[in-house]
């Protein structure tokens, strides 16, 4: 089933016809109406008449995160302010957030492209969503919500935590799809344990949609298997309008990224070269469609690669590789490149651990990996902890070369956060 059988199943050819005619609208629109990427694009040496075929992409100039916020907060915009019809900020942990304009079109795009997500996992008109993602300044929340609504969901805007409510409203309203981030997933499913709820049984839970941040495919099978239910991989920023740029089809064999809307390019992280289908690295997007901040090779700093091959599902948008996290989140420990992913894909393979963990970097270089047991895993035997303590150090030693100290925790201990988790805590003197 499609939302837009025409554009999800077009031919290559017409797909680059039109990507071809957006890319020329939107460098016209930002070389006339921001002078921002006017300047940028005279220092580049291009005119929107030298744009005649995709290959003409890799000369324009990129635009990264620092020019968001250097820019703020309307430098970008290419429409007058009163054709904006909603402000979005997307926060990173550091200094002047991005501003991100929508017009009432954007909205309206970015919702449509929802429903295609939506209704490519099978929900449908009378499936009951419950949106527990935050609302707010964060696109996460509400861009789903209007894409739900349009397929003709019931939308439940609950916003995260309160595990309490969320299953009362789940039970109450009999709650089918769910939409978080893939740590609150974890921590809920902890959280239906200890409440003596079998979602199968109590439920009628049948998808979640967990994004927002990088997980491991470990951790998707164990969401999966403790909540009994369909977990789909959705991906967005809100530089490109929040969720719905890329998302899982029934296949899951990666996420389709809907190319009618966002150029997709994968560049060498360092020297911003393009790479050859298949490789690893950086991904980079052109808006083609929106309004009110269009961007021009946008740096995500998001890690990934193009699957080669077409999918079952007949779609013929290319699909993205799960994001293994982003290029600034490589830590280098003792020397050693390491990213949280390949921990988390340790942890979450174990049994007896539990849900949430926490990486501490203090001192000089040191390691510690924090983990909650699963409630099943303690048999009150200290000798069973400490062997349990060795193989996960053993294991991760093998996994990313460096020797961590592991701390068991009680489950339910570690802290867990309302937005997106918090994996990594760097402590070091430098
Ligand atoms: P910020 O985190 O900078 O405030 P956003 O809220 O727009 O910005 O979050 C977008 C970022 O979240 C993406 O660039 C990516 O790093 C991460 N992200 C979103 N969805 C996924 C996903 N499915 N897998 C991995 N990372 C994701
Ligand atoms: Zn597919």
């Amino acid at each position: 089933m499609f939302w837009d059988p025409d554009y999800e199943t077009i031919d290559r050819s017409e797909l680059e016809r039109i990507q071809l005619e957006r890319l020329q609208q939107t460098v016209r629109r930002v070389a006339t109406r921001v002078p921002f990427y006017k300047q940028k694009l005279a220092e580049a040496g291009v005119t929107p008449d030298d744009i005649r075929s995709l290959n003409d992409l890799r000369r324009l100039p990129f635009t990264t995160n620092a020019d968001l916020r250097d820019n703020y907060p309307n430098g970008l915009l290419a429409v007058d302010l009163d054709n904006v019809v909603r402000l979005h900020t997307s926060s990173g942990t550091t200094g002047k957030p991005k501003a991100i304009f929508f017009s009432a079109g954007d909205i309206n795009r970015a919702a449509d492209l929802i429903a295609r997500c939506f209704i490519m996992t099978g929900v449908r008109k009378g499936d009951v969503f419950q949106n527990m993602m935050t609302y707010g300044l964060f696109t996460g929340a509400l861009v789903m919500h209007y894409g739900a609504e349009k397929v003709g969901c019931l939308v439940i805007p609950a916003g995260p935590g309160n595990s309490e409510r969320q299953l009362l409203l789940m039970r109450d309203f009999r709650t089918t799809v769910i939409h978080l981030t893939p740590s609150y997933a974890l921590y809920f499913a902890g959280f239906l344990g200890k409440n003596g709820v079998d979602p199968k049984r109590d439920l009628a839970l049948r998808r979640a949609f967990v994004g927002a941040e990088p997980h491991t495919e470990e951790t998707r099978r164990k969401i999966q298997e403790s909540l009994g239910i369909e977990v789909y991989n959705s991906y967005g920023l809100s530089e490109m309008n929040g969720p719905g740029v890329a998302f899982e089809c029934i296949h899951k064999t990666g996420m389709h990224l809907w190319e009618d809307h966002y150029l997709m390019e994968i560049v060498d992280p360092q020297t911003g070269e393009p790479l050859p289908e298949g490789a690893t690295g950086e991904l980079v997007l052109t808006t083609l469609t929106r309004e009110a901040m269009p961007l021009l090779r946008y740096r995500t700093r998001d890690v990934t690669s193009v699957i080669p091959g077409k999918c079952p599902c007949g779609r013929t948008h290319r699909r993205i590789n799960r994001i293994t996290g982003r290029t600034d989140d490589m830590l280098i420990v003792r020397g050693v490149n390491i990213y949280p992913q390949q921990i988390e894909r340790v942890l979450m393979s174990m049994p007896s651990l539990g849900h949430n963990y926490l990486i501490t970097l203090s001192g000089l270089d040191e390691m510690t990996v924090k983990v909650e047991l699963a409630e099943t895993a303690f048999d009150g035997s200290v000798e069973h902890l400490v062997q349990l303590q060795n193989q996960i150090v053993e294991k991760l030693r093998a996994e990313i070369l460096v020797k961590p100290k592991v701390e068991l925790v009680q489950s339910g201990t570690l802290p867990v956060s309302e937005g997106k988790a918090k994996r990594v805590v760097d402590q070091r003197v430098l």
